[in-house]
Order: C-alpha cells, then sequence, then structure tokens
C-alpha cells in the first residue's frame, strides 16, 4: 500500500483515504489554482499508527522520498540554514471538525534557521515571530506544555513594553520571549525544543495522529454522529506566510453567504496575520470586501478562483486563503457548512442555475435541517430592550440565564435551567458548555470563529462578535454600552438570525415553515417567504420522487386535520387508549371491576356511543384516507388510580372508620392488576381474549361510525388493528369475533362495510412467525417501539434516564435504538417479517408505526425494505415526506 499522496496524485473523491483537506487540495491543486506544494499522509497510516502504537514500517521512507521532492520543487531544503524550507503540519479526517484536532506550523525553524529566514524575507521581526509560534505550537500540542504559560508569558511581554498588540512587539521582544519559550519547554516536557527539522516533522505528525483521540475530539464525532474508527489524514503543506507586513494577510471566504444562500462577497480578513489567528477569532477581522482596497488584484483573482471552485463543485464552498507580499495561495476548500435555511435556498438556486437537478437538490437538504426551520422565533411585535448586536452566526430564538463559563453551564443546565454561554470567545474546552446551553453569545470573532463554526454545526443558536458587548468572565458578567450590566443568572434573548442580543425573555412566535404548512403563511415578510418557496419546491421535489406514503399517528380530529395539511396520506396509529382517559376513566374504571356480566355490559353499553362519537369525527377529518384504529393496548392499571396513593387513602379512612364500599373494591382490584412487568403482561390482544365484550365494543363503534358516514355520503376507509399478538391463533379468535361484529351492524345498517382488519408486528414471535400470521392479517404495522424494547430486552421507560448514556458513552450504540431503528437486529426482523408476509399475502399492506416513523435514518431503512408506508406525529410529517423523497432519489 501506499501511505504518502502528492497533492499532483489525489483528487476530491478520496476523501476516505485523504481526509477532507487533502484531498481537496490536491483536487485544486490539479485544477491549475494555486496551492502551495506539499503531501497527505493517508487515514490507512495513522490507523496503523493507532492500532499498533507504531507507524507503518514503510512510511518513513515514503515520507522521505516526497519531502526529497518537495524540497526540489521548493529549491531549498527543510530547515536548511541560510534559507528554511518550512512546512504546516495539518490534520484533516474525512469529516471536518473545526479546532478539534492539531496543527502545528512552521516547523523547520530552529536557532540557526531562523536567521536564513530572517535574511531570505528582509525581516527580522517576521522570523522571531514565526519561530516563537512554532514553540508555542509545538510545545503545546506536541509535547503537552499547558498552552496558558505561553500565553502568560506573551502578555507579560506586552505589558513589559506596555503595548497591546502582538505586532507591537518588535523583533528584540520576540528573540527574548523564544529564549523564554525555550525554557517553559525545557522545564515542563523535560527536554529541549527539538533543532532538527526532520525531528519537528515526524514529532508533529505523531501528534497529528493522536489528536484524533482526544477527548474532546471524541465527544464532538460522538455529538456529530462521525465514526470513531476513521482516522485522520496528515498534510504536510509548504509554508506560505501572511504576517510578513502589510501586504500579506489571510482569510477566509465563501461563495455565498451560509446563512441566507445569497450569492455574494462573504469573508473575513486579516491584515498582516497567519492563518489560526482568523480561526481563533483572537484579532477582529475586516469583512472580505475591503480586501478590493486593500490588494485589489489579489481580490479579483480571489472572486475568480470562488466562482471557478463554485462551478466546479457545484455548491457553496468555503475557503482559506493566504496572500504573501501580493501573492494568493489557497490553503483550503470544501463544501461549506451552511444554516438550515440556506441549505433550502441553496439547493433550489443550483437548480435554477442549471448546475443541478431535483434528484440531486433533494441530497442537499436533509430532515434534519427540515426540523430545525419549524422551531419557533422572537415576536417581531414584541418590546423588546436590545443591548448589544453581534454577527449573525447561526439561526433560531434562544433565552436562557446568562452564564460565562462552561462548567456553569453544565451544572445549571443539568438542573433544569436554560442558560446562555457568554463567552469572549471559545475554544474546543467550552464543547460541553456549549452543548449544555441554549445559544451561545460571543463578544469576539467572526461567522468562522470557533464558537459559530461549531455551533452551526451543533444546529445551536449563535451570535458571534457583539463588540460593544464586554464580556468579563472572572467576574462574571456583561456590560452593554450605556452601562447596563448582565451579571450570571439574569435572562438574556439572543437571535442567531439577525445576531440581535436582548437583555430579558423576549417571546417566541412560530416560524413561517410551520405557518406554511399550516396554511397560513402569506406573502410580505421577504426573507421568510423566499425560505418558504425554497420549502415549498423541496417538498414538491420529495413528493414526486417519493415511493414511501406517509401517515400520521393521531388520535382526535385536531390532530388529524393538523397532520393532513402537513401532508399525512392517512392515520396509521390511532391509539384508542387515549379516548379511555379524562370524564371516561370512572367508566373505564367500572369495566374493570365489574364482578358480573351485566355489570360489564353496563359499562361497555355506555362507552360504545363515545366510542362512536369519536371515531365518527376522526373518520370525517381524514375522510377518503385510510385511517387504522388499534384496538385497546395498554395494561388496565394505566386506567386505574395509584398502588401507593390509594393505599394510603384506604389506611386512612380505615383508621377514620369510614371506609368507602368503592375504594376497598377499587384497591383489590389494583392489587388483582398489579404486574412486575406490566409492559410484558395483561395488555394488547390478551385483554380482548380475557375481558368479554371490550374488543367487540371498540369493533361496533368503528363498524357503526364508519356506517354513519357512509350514510352523511363521507369516504370512511377504517382499519382495525390488533396489538401485541405474538401467533396467529390470537389474531384468529379475535378476528372472527370483529368478522360478526362487522356483519351484524352491515345488516342493520344496511350498508356494505369494507374494514380490512391487521396486526401489528411488535413483538419478537408475531416477526418470526410472520408467514402464518398474514393469513389472518390484511396488514401489518411495524410497532418498532416494542419491537426494540422486546429484541433488546430494554425497558423503554426505564433504561434512557438509567444507563444508556454510559452505552452511548462506551461506543455501544451511536444513537438510542429507540431513536433511530437497530438495523443489524431489530431492522432484520422487520424485514424478514415483510417478506415473509408478503409471501403469504402478496397484497399484504406493511407500514410501521413507532417512533422511528419520523426519523430521518429510519425512514431511509424502511424505504429500502420495501414498506408501503411510515406513520408518524403529525409534527414529523413533512420531515418524513422529506425523507422518504431523498431515499428515493
Ligand atoms: C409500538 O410499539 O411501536 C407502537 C407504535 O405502539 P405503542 O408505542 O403504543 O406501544
Ligand atoms: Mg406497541
Amino acid at each position: 500500500v501506499k501511505f504518502v499522496y502528492d497533492f499532483t496524485e489525489g483528487n476530491k473523491d478520496l476523501k476516505d483515504l485523504l481526509g477532507g483537506k487533502g484531498a481537496n487540495l490536491a483536487e485544486m491543486t490539479n485544477l491549475g489554482l494555486p496551492v502551495p506544494p506539499g503531501f497527505t499522509i493517508t487515514t490507512e497510516a495513522c490507523k496503523t499508527y493507532l492500532d499498533s502504537g507504531e507507524e507503518p514500517a514503510a512510511l518513513r521512507d515514503e515520507v522521505s522520498a516526497h519531502l526529497d521532492a518537495l524540497e526540489a520543487k521548493m529549491g531549498k531544503k527543510l530547515g536548511q540554514a541560510d534559507d528554511p524550507l518550512l512546512v504546516s503540519v495539518r490534520s484533516g479526517a474525512k469529516f471536518s471538525m473545526p479546532g478539534m484536532m492539531d496543527t502545528v506550523l512552521n516547523i523547520g525553524l530552529s536557532d540557526k534557521s531562523v536567521q536564513g529566514l530572517a535574511k531570505q524575507a528582509g525581516d527580522d521581526r517576521f522570523a522571531w515571530d514565526s519561530y516563537r509560534r512554532l514553540i508555542q505550537m509545538f510545545g503545546k500540542t506536541v509535547l503537552g506544555v499547558d498552552g496558558e504559560l505561553f500565553e502568560d508569558a506573551l502578555e507579560a511581554a506586552k505589558a513589559a513594553k506596555k503595548v497591546t498588540i502582538d505586532t507591537d512587539l518588535e523583533a528584540a521582544d520576540l528573540k527574548r520571549l523564544v529564549t523564554k519559550f525555550k525554557k517553559i519547554v525545557k522545564t515542563e516536557a523535560g527536554r529541549d525544543f527539538p533543532q532538527d527539522a526532520r525531528e519537528q516533522m515526524d514529532l508533529a505528525i505523531h501528534a497529528v495522529f493522536d489528536s484524533w483521540n482526544t477527548d474532546r475530539a471524541k465527544l464532538y464525532r460522538r455529538q456529530e454522529r462521525i465514526p470513531h474508527d476513521l482516522g485522520t489524514a496528515v498534510n504536510v503543506c509548504s509554508m506560505v506566510f501572511g504576517n510578513l507586513g502589510p501586504d500579506s494577510g489571510t482569510g477566509v471566504a465563501f461563495t455565498r453567504d451560509p446563512a441566507s444562500g445569497h450569492q455574494g462577497v462573504y469573508g473575513d480578513y486579516l491584515q498582516n496575520a497567519q492563518g489560526e489567528d482568523v480561526v481563533a477569532g483572537i484579532r477582529n477581522t475586516v469583512p472580505l470586501a475591503e480586501l478590493e482596497q486593500i490588494d485589489k488584484k489579489s481580490y479579483d483573482q480571489l472572486m475568480q478562483i470562488m466562482a471557478t471552485l463554485e462551478n466546479h463543485y457545484k455548491d457553496l464552498c468555503d475557503i482559506e486563503f493566504t496572500i504573501e507580499r501580493g501573492q494568493l495561495w489557497m490553503l483550503q476548500t470544501r463544501v461549506g457548512k451552511r444554516t438550515a435555511g440556506a441549505a433550502f435556498r441553496i439547493a433550489t438556486q443550483l437548480v435554477d442555475q442549471g448546475l443541478i437537478d431535483e434528484a440531486e437538490a433533494l441530497q442537499r437538504v436533509n430532515g434534519a435541517q427540515l426540523a430545525q426551520l419549524m422551531f419557533p422565533r422572537f415576536d417581531d411585535q414584541a418590546k423588546v430592550e436590545q443591548i448589544g448586536r453581534g454577527i449573525a452566526a447561526s439561526p433560531g430564538a434562544a433565552v436562557g440565564k446568562a452564564v460565562f463559563d462552561s462548567y456553569t453551564a453544565i451544572k445549571w443546565s443539568r438542573s433544569g435551567e436554560k442558560v446562555i454561554l457568554i463567552r469572549r470567545e471559545t475554544n474546543p474546552d467550552d464543547l460541553d458548555g456549549m452543548i449544555a446551553a441554549e445559544g451561545i453569545l460571543t463578544s469576539r470573532g467572526g461567522k468562522t470563529s470557533h464558537a459559530a463554526v461549531v455551533a452551526r454545526g451543533m444546529g445551536k443558536t449563535c451570535v458571534c462578535g457583539a463588540e460593544e458587548l464586554e464580556v468579563d468572565t472572572k467576574r462574571r458578567r456583561m456590560t452593554a454600552p450605556g452601562g447596563v450590566v448582565v451579571e450570571e443568572g439574569d435572562v438574556v434573548s439572543i437571535d442567531g438570525s439577525s445576531g440581535k442580543v436582548y437583555l430579558g425573555e423576549v417571546p417566541v412566535v412560530p416560524s413561517p415553515v410551520v405557518e406554511y404548512f399550516e396554511g397560513r403563511m402569506h406573502a410580505g415578510a421577504d426573507d421568510a417567504d423566499e425560505l418558504v418557496a425554497a420549502v415549498h419546491r423541496i417538498m414538491a421535489f420529495a413528493d414526486r420522487k417519493r415511493r414511501l406514503r406517509v401517515r400520521a399517528n393521531a388520535d382526535n380530529a385536531e390532530d388529524a386535520l393538523r397532520a393532513r395539511r402537513f401532508g399525512a396520506q392517512g392515520i396509521g396509529l390511532c391509539r384508542t387508549e387515549h379516548m379511555f382517559l379524562g370524564d371516561r376513566r370512572e367508566l373505564v374504571e367500572r369495566l374493570i371491576l365489574a364482578d358480573t356480566d351485566a355489570e360489564r355490559e353496563e359499562s361497555l353499553k355506555e362507552l360504545l356511543p363515545l366510542q362512536k362519537k369519536d371515531f365518527i369525527e376522526l373518520f370525517e377529518a381524514m375522510d377518503g384516507l385510510p385511517v387504522t384504529v388499534r384496538l385497546l393496548d395498554p395494561p388496565l392499571h394505566e386506567f386505574l388510580p395509584d398502588i401507593t396513593e390509594l393505599s394510603v387513602r384506604v389506611a386512612l379512612a380505615e383508621s377514620r372508620k369510614d371506609s368507602n364500599e368503592n375504594d376497598l373494591r377499587l384497591l383489590q382490584a389494583v392489587h388483582r392488576l398489579h404486574e412486575q412487568n406490566p409492559m410484558l403482561g395483561l395488555r394488547g390482544v390478551r385483554l380482548g381474549l380475557v375481558i368479554p365484550g371490550l374488543f367487540t365494543m371498540q369493533v361496533r363503534a368503528i363498524a357503526e361510525a364508519a356506517a354513519e358516514r357512509k350514510a352523511a355520503k363521507g369516504d370512511p376507509r377504517a382499519e382495525i388493528m390488533i396489538p401485541l399478538v405474538g401467533t396467529v391463533q390470537e389474531l384468529e379468535i379475535v378476528r372472527d369475533e370483529a368478522d360478526q361484529v362487522i356483519a351484524e351492524v352491515q345488516a342493520a345498517t344496511g350498508t356494505e362495510l369494507k374494514l380490512a382488519i391487521g396486526t401489528m408486528i411488535e413483538l419478537p414471535r408475531a416477526a418470526l412467525t410472520a408467514g402464518q400470521i398474514a393469513e389472518a392479517a390484511e396488514f401489518f404495522s411495524f410497532g418498532t417501539n416494542d419491537l426494540t424494547q422486546t429484541v433488546w430486552g430494554f425497558s423503554r421507560d426505564d433504561v434512557e434516564a438509567s444507563f444508556f448514556t454510559a452505552y452511548l458513552e462506551k461506543g455501544i450504540f451511536g444513537v438510542s435504538p429507540f431513536e433511530t431503528i437497530d438495523k443489524d437486529g431489530v431492522g432484520k426482523l422487520v424485514r424478514d417479517a415483510a417478506v415473509a408476509g408478503r409471501a403469504t399475502r402478496p397484497d399484504l399492506k406493511l407500514g410501521v408505526c413507532g417512533e422511528h416513523g419520523g426519523d430521518p435514518e429510519s425512514v431511509h431503512f424502511f424505504h429500502e425494505v420495501g414498506l408501503d408506508y411510515v406513520s408518524c406525529s403529525p409534527f414529523r410529517i413533512p420531515v418524513a415526506r422529506l425523507e422518504a423523497g431523498r431515499a428515493a432519489s
């Protein structure tokens, strides 16, 4: 195998091997763009190193060969005393992990070559500044020295000279700082800063490999669902310098606005600086458009390159560049991260530009983004006290108590508080705090600062670079112009779409996308209109493409109507137990307590008209579309009082000698029905088999309601679903009874009723015997909630709170199997049962109604195994439609 690729050898499709950065550097090189020469060490080399603790045997020689070639191309040798070739060593995984892994710049500088660099550049200050940066970065990332020590020494040097910015330090100051930094390294790392350039490079390469497994990188990967076994590539690239004076600089750019999608000039530029100054948000940048005044030639060239990249990648690209004494160099490009709204807009814009087709447009957006757009935002009619404005870095409306450090953010959010994390700037150590917070506010840094990039990735509201807000993390407070002071615990509201910061709680209003789905969106709000138009088109693309139908889990007319507005094509699960709560609980209680047939029949008779009315409303709301009504499922104790409370009540009454006959009967019943594992006890079809008349009452209500709707010229399409079936015999018995009732209702009303009878597949035995069960079922609906709990032996009500966090941390699964279907286990049963069911009954209708029906990844799976529909909560219907369309394109 080959472990090292020259930039001229790779291309953008080799991300697995070369990482995103390496693959794109190669792509740009081959497009003829100005990329400083270099080479990439593959992720395979990293994996070998991480698995065995040693680099692959062939790596050293391969690196030497590529280094020789690089030196020949550049006409100088790495670390050469009189004119050193310097290189950067940068991480670059398949998926971008901003700021998570290590980078070392200026490798090749030493006590000797710093002199050579100074002479070549004609700039002492620059050479010593580069050297001190190398020792600082190398000390911190390669030798593990606490970075604060270097920062403190730098601050001390500035204070001693009574200056505030780094660039005010002169060559002599920096030279002294280098001596100081080397001392720090010696004391802290117990070794001298290496003077040999190749040793520097090799150690830096290992440090980049190792940085794949730091805690913060692992946490980030869990958050972003990036697999842990990919490893990182390492890019060794000849250095170009943005810190060679005012005709040099460095910047980042987007080919479109990553927040709105609009085309234009977006980015930040920092004169006389090296790359990490921009990304770290340490100094304030100028908008990219100002580069036109600073260096017109480079600006024009950059604009042209940006157009080339967009047309080549057919997507928004982000770019890092450096200008060295008027010469433009491209250091990185990639298809850029964007906000959810921008993703929809850009996808439709690119279709209009003829760059991509509808199927590709669907791949450019996803359900998670659509879900994000369905969040509420701030009410613009509300009276507000604006205290500042920063850069709209990641959209959303976040309200919470101000906290000034990650520790407090985590602590408070654990106790149920909503918090806004306020920092001057964030760095990777703040990741936990950012996850815990509702939103993030910083006073420094641009759209590409750490806070902005990471928040966007997490879909978290973020306002950054709110410069007029003075953040004092030590005193835990923030001061706004005009003297308003926000102390820790004060409520603030931040708007990630406008960048505005408010004191106090601002009320939130529904999202325009929801208003659109609800049919309430009206023209006028320009920005929202554009977004809604894009969503509308993408949804149309999805609906045209998808094979899966989408139904709703709904059990009242109101939810059913909303679901219809959101695009539901029927109801896949009506949980009738929800109709037995409230005032009706008493009737159900009487049914359960009944000692005699007469008593039982009495309460059933009272329930019948109530059930019937429910169904009439539901069938009317879903007129013309299928409605799957599930017969009663939960264990009976759920309809009875809590055992402890009732015991206390009875005991107290007894002590007062005024016991109540009904309470005593109730308590007996509660004891009788008490189960250790109610979810595995008397529920579902088992209830129907042991409580005479219960299921037939429900079937009668459904049949009579359907007959009545027909009489009213409606088009009811009811389906009857039996829950928790484990064997075909259970289903056959219930089915026979149901058929009889339906026949009676048909005879009595003179109406022909076509009521399909089917079952849920939610027990392993049902899945395993699906071929038999299909003989008695006209449809299957996979109940993947119960199926997950019974296949794994996880109680769904208990485990998520108790040990799932540990399981996620240990990587046993990347996401809860109750959220995304476990394809290998539960999914296998679904797949096999679908095949077996259809083998028995080719026209068997197949759906899913567990929570997974609205989960993007699971929807793709259900498409793939050939189900006919998914059913999910009304609010998730648009997401399911979109993902079903994406799955099919
Ligand atoms: C299921 O088990 O997946 C299901 C939809 O039923 P419930 O969640 O009501 O048990
Ligand atoms: Mg179930």
